[in-house]
Formats: structure tokens, C-alpha cells, sequence
């Protein structure tokens, strides 16, 4: 409280003269308004007299200076604890987004679907209500000579479909697209072999389909980032503008390190790569946001009382 008050001193004389942006006049009405020892002041520094006083003995816009940089400050500051309140609040929604709508694969089971053959030669496969997003992708063997097309399904669902948004009856129908005979394979995303629905199978052996491991690596070379800057930071660490450059620069990969996290779990490989690399970059640009406006707020915040200390 104590050190409102001297702000609150400071801009006083500001305040009388009109001086001050609506901003910074709210905030001395409101303390005006709950400390009496500065209305009293206020009340005192009103009457014209002392105001012409006042305003010889300081030159009034010189001594005016140190409090107009002040005022800027406290505005300032101001407007970054907004934004990054904004900015955090954001990235609590995507963290909240991306936890909802990741896919848990639905494991093969005989009951996941129906397959029916249907007149023109293309299959429908009809999904049972666990499942509420499908994925239907041809593989490489389209088109080889001699090789059969093969169809690979993943099934899943996700917390938002199961808890909060229910999706009507997911299907699929394949064409013939080749002419020849395709087969359907069902891949359960556990590491399991890819179970084979419909058509021959294309080959003696099992087919499983394998995680993307590309996440893994990005944050490896974040993490890695992160260790070569903290030794830089450490070399230069007594060069003052060098070193606000490499803190700046450090927070990133954190912020990515930490947006993988979030988006992935400590979980070591995802089959759904694509959306989880947009979600993270999304969301560790915003946390970096955040974290630079959080640094500052509080950078400001010890050169207005720095500010204030020299005005005492
Ligand atoms: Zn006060």
C-alpha cells in the first residue's frame, strides 16, 4: 500500500493539472478514493494557490519529466498484464483443445464394424458408436502392376465425441478404383499387427503400422537448444544487452519443450504426427508469448519502483 501511495504522490501533480491518461487517472481516483492521507494531499495540492505555488517553484513540465516517464511505465505495464493474461488464458484453451481431441485408437475387435459387399462392386463399412472419426487411406500398392490396392482404416474416438459432442454413425464405401480386387486392413495403432478385413491378404507375412517418431526428434533438438544456450547464457552472463538476447532466444525451445509435453504426454510416439506438430508449435508460440510478457511486466515492475525510490 505504502508504495502505491508514492506513486500515487508522484502523479499528482499531473493528476491536478489534468495531465494523465484516463488510464492512470482511474487508478489515483481509485486509491483517492480508499486512502485518505492522499485525498487530503489532493484536496490540498486543488486549491489554486498552491497550484501556481507549485508550479513556479518546479517549472512545472521539466519537473514533470521523471513522472511522465512514470505515468508511460505504469501504462505500460498495464497493457502487457492484459495481453498476457490474454495469452496465457489462450494457451490454458488449446492445452484443454488438444487433451479433448486427441485420438484414442479403437483396438480390433470383430463387433468395431460392418462390411457389406454392394452391388456396383464398392464396400461399406459400417462403424459400431465407439468409434466417432475414421481414417480410410490407400497405401503405395495402388497402382502397381501385378500388385493388388490395399485399403488401411484406423478407428477412433476422442473425450470431446465421447463426452461432449456425440457424432452420428461413422461409414466408409471403397470403390474399385483400379479395377482389380482391393483388400481392407484394419491397423489398431497399439503396435499390433494390421488385421486384415476384406479382400486376400497382400502378403505372407503381418503388416503393422509403426508410429511417427518425428516429434520425438523436434524435441530432442529443443532440448538440445535449450542446453547450448544455457551455456552461452553462462559465458556471456555478465554482458548485459548479449545476455538479454540469449534469454530471449532460450525461452523458446523451453516453451517448445513444454508444449510438447503438454500436447503429448511423456508418452514416446504418436500415430496422429501432423495434428500434434501444429498443435504444439501453435501452442509454444503463445506460451513464448506469454513468458516474454510475463519477463516484462516484471522488468517494468522494478524500474517503476526504482523510478518511485528516486522521486521519494
Ligand atoms: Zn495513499
Amino acid at each position: 500500500m505504502k508504495n502505491e501511495c508514492s506513486i500515487v504522490r508522484d502523479l499528482l501533480p499531473l493528476y491536478v493539472e489534468n495531465m494523465v491518461s484516463a488510464e492512470t487517472g482511474e487508478f489515483v481516483k481509485e486509491h483517492l478514493e480508499g486512502c485518505g492521507e492522499c485525498r487530503e494531499e489532493y484536496e490540498r495540492m486543488k486549491e489554486p494557490q498552491v497550484r501556481e505555488e507549485s508550479r513556479d517553484a518546479k517549472g512545472n513540465r521539466e519537473a514533470a519529466a521523471p513522472l511522465v516517464a512514470l505515468q508511460r511505465k505504469l501504462g505500460r505495464k498495464k497493457v502487457q498484464t492484459v495481453l498476457c493474461t490474454v495469452l496465457f488464458v489462450v494457451a490454458l484453451l488449446v492445452s484443454a483443445f488438444s487433451v479433448l481431441s486427441a485420438p484414442v485408437y479403437i483396438p480390433y475387435d470383430e463387433e468395431l464394424f460392418t462390411i457389406t459387399e454392394n452391388e456396383d462392386e464398392s464396400v461399406t463399412i459400417v462403424f459400431d458408436e465407439r468409434v466417432t472419426d475414421y481414417e480410410c487411406s490407400s497405401d503405395a500398392h495402388i497402382g502397381w502392376v501385378g500388385v493388388e490396392p490395399c485399403y488401411e482404416i484406423k478407428a477412433w474416438s476422442t473425450l470431446w465425441n465421447k463426452w461432449i459432442f456425440k457424432k452420428d454413425q461413422q461409414f466408409v464405401v471403397i470403390h474399385k478404383v483400379t479395377g482389380e480386387d482391393f483388400s481392407v486392413y484394419y491397423a489398431s495403432n497399439d503396435g499390433s499387427e494390421n488385421v486384415c478385413v476384406y479382400g486376400e491378404p497382400v502378403t505372407d507375412g503381418g503388416i503393422v503400422t509403426l508410429p511417427r517418431l518425428t516429434l520425438n526428434y523436434y524435441f530432442l533438438i529443443a532440448a538440445v537448444g535449450v542446453v547450448v544456450l544455457l551455456a552461452i547464457w553462462w559465458i556471456v552472463r555478465k554482458k548485459a544487452i548479449v545476455k538479454v538476447w540469449v534469454e530471449r532466444a532460450l525461452f523458446y525451445p523451453i516453451s517448445y519443450c513444454v508444449a510438447h509435453v503438454i500436447v503429448e504426454g511423456f508418452g514416446s510416439s504418436t500415430y496422429s504426427a501432423g495434428r500434434d506438430f501444429m498443435l504444439i508449435i501453435f501452442l509454444s508460440i503463445v506460451i513464448y508469448g506469454g513468458v516474454l510478457l510475463a519477463r516484462s511486466i516484471y522488468r517494468e515492475r522494478k524500474e517503476i519502483k526504482a523510478l518511485t525510490e528516486r522521486n521519494e
